[in-house]
């Protein structure tokens, strides 16, 4: 059974289009449960209604012709109990409803399952028999795992099938594009053409794009297939002298697939369809991949392997041609992708970058904070996405509700020109703050600085009023290079940030990769990168790579006095006292060769739980700290940031986050050490009411941000924010204190800050 679920699931998620999905679901699972119907119902939102979608068994005349309101017969039934309901005897039960075409009262039993996706229903997985009586238990729990795997796919399926079906002109259906649904990842709203980032060497990433002149591309694959075809046959003849006969066989089944009709041929009817050869070859491997997938022969399913790995050598032969024209990144670019990188990001030059769409991550992702330093909108974790079908679309981004739509009809259009000019003036009216300082109204000054690691942002860091820079994540550049930077380079880096904000000061955070920061040239393989080997971990172990970064970062400040140093990830004292022995270790080596440099203030960051319980003992040995609530949420909450099946459980406002930064606030202040707060939550209005209310001394944010936070500090007195403090303390729901906060902003006058769809 195991085995062919998980056929199933492999068949349906490679499936074209919705209807070419649930037409392999009813055939498969008729034949593996042996019933003789199995029929599948999606609910229609808009009017209400559950649909026969595709049936292996009923009247095929009754296919989208059978609908039923959302609480009418067994259907409706299932919707709404949310479990599976196992009738002997269907037609006498009381919500039994007869459909005439269908012809389903030759069947009397009954077996219904919910197809349930992120906890919205999306329809019923029917199995029906002539016999009555009851299924059993096993043919129960297999339906119901098969609906619980296929409901993913299946709403992948819809959504591409919607989008497909809208703008090819085929299997037109009169149903409106619903926006997809994924996680705010950085504020504002972009309106754009999507520029889709895949692999050369990837099949799966290869998106459909358009081509007009067919015929040219059609001989370009078929040079590419001639060039596959020399490769195989100069290996046969290699092979000759030491492979028996029999196992040549392999290498004349790979040529003849080249020389037959079905994969070269097919190919080429989809690139006359106008589609471009790597869209068209990806079509045609999925196709003969899910008709290997199908057969029941061990050795037979065996050989989908080496059509994909003719696919493969195809698509490299193609990619060796170079692009079809050189990479566009057209006015208004929406980068979309699987999971973009911070080095695909660097690629779209930043004046034409309008936005982020990311099928994978959330708004805590490294992609997500990037866009925010660069100020463009972002929308994360959108899963549904099919990323395959949009390249070259019109897309509205919203990254304050986190819905993307595809090809959006005029109204849409219309409202969210309308919400990008109310933007336009809210900013206006927040630049005027620019050169007032943060301090509240009962004369409290609470220091603002940016969150950087691009030398792209610091301009825009220096022209939103920031005091400094609070926090300069030093991975970014390693992330957009092929080896580790040496020390000169490092250093040439380092001093130009420092410079640019001198006599301003600067936190320098010493290297933190691993967990969802990987560098392309220093791989870690783990089971749970977060738990594993990164931050101030890798750098304590690597004392070479280590000792010159902190060189360069000392040499950097030179002469400028004006950088802090900051250590990732600590979790216990040793890590502080081994870091800084080696810190004074490459301190001493610079003062022995001549260089005249005095020792930077070191603070450490307080983003595991066990570093909140020893915070007393972290203070006492550093001259500051630095709250990380992007990881402190993670670690405090068991939620991984960037994992979109848990969005909706990360959110710093939890009662125990507030609780847990109260605590190290006061941890810090009873050491007389400063506390500052440099994640996400530092550029969340709502919550800055709370940090303002503890004491906390300083803020460190994307530049974006900054502005609307100002007005925050110069709204409320301190006095004020206590209380609000006091009181937010004693709910015990998140959305209670999320909802409480944002009546004080609209109470303040500050109703803008508020954010939408939360
Ligand atoms: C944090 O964890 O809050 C933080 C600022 O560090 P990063 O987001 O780079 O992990
Ligand atoms: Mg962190």
């Amino acid at each position: 059974m195991l085995d062919t679920l998980r056929r199933i699931v492999q068949e349906v998620t490679s499936a074209e289009n919705l209807d070419q999905a649930l037409k392999i679901i009813v055939a498969r699972v008729k034949l593996a449960m042996g019933v003789e119907v199995c029929s599948v119902y999606l609910k229609d939102k808009q009017r209400g209604e559950n649909v026969l979608m595709a049936s292996d068994g009923l009247n095929p005349e009754s296919i989208g012709n059978v609908r039923l309101h959302d609480a009418q017969g067994l259907i409706g039934l299932v919707g709404e109990r949310e479990e599976p309901l196992n009738l002997a005897d269907a037609p006498s039960h009381p919500r039994f409803e007869y459909f005439p075409e269908t012809g389903e009262e030759r069947f009397r039993s009954f077996l219904g399952v919910p197809i349930i996706h992120h906890r919205q229903p999306l329809g019923v997985l029917v199995v029906q028999r002539r016999a009555d009586a009851p299924f059993g238990e096993d043919s129960v729990s297999f339906l119901v795992t098969v609906a619980a795997q296929l409901a993913g796919a299946i709403a992948h399926a819809e959504a591409s099938g919607g989008i497909s079906g809208l703008t090819s002109g085929k299997g037109r259906r009169a149903r409106s594009v619903e926006p997809l649904q994924g996680q705010p990842g950085a504020a504002g709203v972009a309106m754009g053409t999507v520029v889709v980032c895949y692999h050369d060497a990837d099949l799966d990433t290869v998106p459909d794009r358009e081509v007009r002149d067919t015929r040219a591309e059609v001989k370009k694959f078929r040079r590419a297939v001639a060039a596959v075809s020399a490769e195989i046959q100069a290996m046969l003849e290699r092979m000759a002298s030491v492979l028996p006969v029999e196992d040549r066989a392999l290498f004349d089944a790979y040529l003849m697939m080249l020389d037959g009709d079905s994969l070269v041929g097919d190919t080429i009817a989809r690139i006359r369809q106008g589609n471009w050869a790597r869209g068209a070859l990806r079509d045609t491997i999925h196709e003969h991949l899910r008709a290997f997938d199908a057969m029941e022969d061990a050795y037979l399913r065996e050989r989908a392997e080496d059509v994909r790995d003719l696919g493969r050598r195809i698509l490299t032969k193609l990619a060796a041609e170079g692009p079809v024209e050189p990479r566009k990144f057209p006015a208004h670019t929406i980068l979309v992708g699987e999971e973009i990188t911070a080095s695909m990001l660097a690629e779209v030059p930043i004046k034409r970058l309008a936005g982020v769409v990311s099928v994978r991550g959330s708004s805590t992702s490294h992609v997500a904070i990037l866009a925010r330093a660069m100020g463009v909108a972002a929308v994360m974790g959108v899963s549904d996405l099919p990323v395959g079908r949009v390249d070259g679309r019109k897309i509205i981004a919203d990254g304050y509700t986190g819905r993307v739509y595809i090809d959006p009809p005029r109204r849409v259009r219309d409202e969210f020109r309308h919400l990008l000019r109310e933007e336009q003036e809210l900013s206006k009216e927040l630049s005027d703050l620019r050169d007032l300082p943060a301090i509240t109204p009962d004369k409290v000054g609470v220091p603002l600085y940016v969150n950087s690691g691009l030398l792209a942002d610091v301009s825009p860091s220096r022209k939103s009023g920031a005091e400094g820079i609070g926090l300069y994540r030093t991975e970014f550049p390693f992330m957009i290079r092929d080896r580790f930077p040496g020390e000169e380079e490092q250093c040439q880096i380092y001093r130009q940030v420092l410079e640019a904000f001198s006599p301003a000061p600067v936190v320098m955070r010493t290297l933190d990769v691993g967990g969802d920061k990987a560098l392309p040239y220093f791989p870690i393989e783990e089971d749970n990168p977060f738990l594993g080997w990164r931050g101030i971990r890798i750098s304590l172990d690597h004392p070479e790579i280590f000792l010159v970064q902190l060189r360069a970062m000392l040499r950097a400040s030179a002469g400028l006095n004006n950088m802090d140093l900051l250590f990732p990830m600590i979790n216990s004292v040793v890590e502080v006292d081994d870091a800084m022995r080696l810190l004074r270790r490459a301190h001493h080596e610079l003062v022995d060769a001549g260089v005249n440099i005095s020792m930077p203030r070191v603070g450490v960051m307080i983003e595991v739980p066990s570093a909140v319980y020893q915070v007393r003992e972290l203070a006492r040995r550093v001259n500051f700290l630095s709250v990380g609530t992007n990881d402190l949420t993670q670690y405090l909450l068991a939620v991984d940031r960037n994992n979109a099946r848990v969005a909706d459980l990360y959110d710093g406002l939890h009662p125990a986050v507030i609780r847990a930064l109260q605590q190290i606030v006061d941890g810090a202040h009873e050491e007389q050490t400063p506390v500052s707060v440099c994640g996400e939550l530092a550029g969340d209005p709502v919550a800055v009411i709370l940090l303002l209310g503890m004491g906390v001394d300083s803020l460190s944010m994307s530049a974006a941000n900054l502005p609307r936070i100002k007005w925050v500090i110069r709204s409320f007195t301190q006095r004020r924010a206590r209380k609000l403090l006091k009181e937010a303390l004693t709910f015990e729901y998140t959305h209670a204190v999320r909802n409480y906060l944002n009546a004080a902003l609209e109470d303040a006058g500050l109703g803008g800050l508020v954010r939408a769809g939360r």
